[in-house]
């Protein structure tokens, strides 16, 4: 069989951070709709890795480690997704343990922002959303905000208030790409570029992103992701094959309710790039 022609999904998230589907639902959806290679990409968090491994490993579904880590790059957040490392190593774990370290601060700050904006209870409210208390995430913030009427959709939200510039977004300093890469290479595994057409860098800024990436040793990127528009497929695979990047495919699925993009309905990576699964074929971990 081509290998451009397996359905993985290697980027997704459950209720471990942002996601709404337990690492068990999320897995039986996976399967259900046909993934032959699945990792869960939970953001900055592996606590529910073992528990992933074991359902995809039950219902025969090869599976892959995964994380999704937030970096502060040249003072705009960019997220770099770690596969196939060892799921209990320390430096990772620790790594990890110190990005999350200041998500309860922001949260705070967020809900006094948006109070002072005319929103009351919206610290609470997210709170209410997040399973685990330790990952508050803005998509908490903007679950509440639906929830509550202030408005209609999730990326409403994100416009009015949750994107950089708007009432509730607070700045934050998360890990460092040169940390990202370390950690998880460090662990065994490899750092792709998440969804690069969301970040809206310049071309030059872009460049340099990717070339201090590589020289870090990152070795993937993202070409086909629920994050990207069609249109971005054939952009982001050339930069693949000009970097000699291997290619991932994910659908960044979060929720039934939410997400447009479901699991292992993308469509398949663009001819001409290497998937990341040929580099990882032994860290597959098989049924
Ligand atoms: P945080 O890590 O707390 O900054 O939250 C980032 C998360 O917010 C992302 O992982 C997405 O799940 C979600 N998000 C970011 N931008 C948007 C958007 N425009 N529409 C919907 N969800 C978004
Ligand atoms: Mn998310
Ligand atoms: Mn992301
Ligand atoms: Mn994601």
């Amino acid at each position: 069989m081509d290998p451009l022609a397996l359905n993985a999904d290697l980027h997704c998230h459950s209720d471990v951070s942002d996601g709404t589907l337990t690492p068990e639902g999320v897995a039986a959806r996976a399967h259900a709709n046909g993934v032959q290679l699945w990792s869960l990409t939970d953001h900055d968090e592996t606590g529910g890795q073992h528990r992933a491994r074991r359902a995809a490993l039950e219902l025969g579904m090869p599976f892959l480690s995964g994380v999704e880590i937030s970096v502060t790059f040249a003072g705009k957040t960019v997220h770099i997704v770690g596969l196939g490392f060892d799921i209990d190593d320390a430096a990772l774990r620790d790594g990890l343990a110190a990005t999350r370290g200041g998500r309860s601060d922001r949260a705070r700050e967020m809900g006094q922002s948006l109070e002072a904006a005319g929103i009351a209870g919206a610290y609470e409210g997210a709170l209410k959303y997040a399973s685990n208390p330790d990952l508050v995430s803005r998509t908490h913030f903007a679950r509440f905000l639906v929830e509550s009427g202030v408005c209609a959709s999730t990326p409403e939200v994100f416009r009015h208030y949750l994107a950089e510039g708007k009432p509730g977004f607070v700045p934050h300093r998360w890990a460092t790409l040169s940390d990202a890469v370390r950690w998880i290479r460090g662990a065994g595994g490899m750092a792709v570029i998440a969804h690069p057409g969301r970040y809206n860098f310049s071309p030059v800024e872009e460049f340099a992103f990717f070339t201090e990436f590589k020289q870090l040793g990152g070795e993937g990127v993202e070409v086909v992701t629920g994050s990207h528009r069609p249109d971005e497929y054939p952009k982001y695979a050339g930069l693949a094959r000009e970097f000699g990047f291997y290619a991932s495919r994910g659908s960044d699925f979060h929720s039934p309710d939410e997400s447009h993009t479901d699991l292992g309905t993308l469509a398949p990576l663009p001819g001409g790039l290497i998937p990341v699964w040929e580099l990882l074929a032994e860290r597959v971990h098989t049924p």
